[in-house]
């Protein structure tokens, strides 16, 4: 099956694209990804990435379905930088 990337600057609304939000640095983008993948509700896994366009880093899901286990790994992973956290 075909992995599907969004390393995109944009995100779609319904037929729009609009500007997705930026961060000026790998490490503020990355504790927010690592965040939203330990959520209940996350389903497929976000990870940071440099935009082409802008310079900046977005975040972007990369079609790979977070297991139980993934969740738990990330989850210890914020713990050990926990003075980092700003969630
Ligand atoms: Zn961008």
């Amino acid at each position: 099956m075909e992995k599907r990337t969004t390393r995109s600057h944009y995100k779609r609304i319904g037929d729009k694209l609009v500007d997705k939000v930026a961060y000026k640095t790998e490490n503020e983008a990355l504790m927010l990804a690592r965040f939203l993948n330990t959520r209940p509700e996350a389903i497929h896994k976000m990870v940071a990435y440099k935009c082409i366009k802008c310079g900046m880093w977005h975040i972007g899901g990369n079609g790979t379905v977070l297991t139980k286990e993934d969740k738990e790994k990330i989850a210890k992973k914020l713990q050990t930088i926990g003075h980092e956290r700003r969630f």
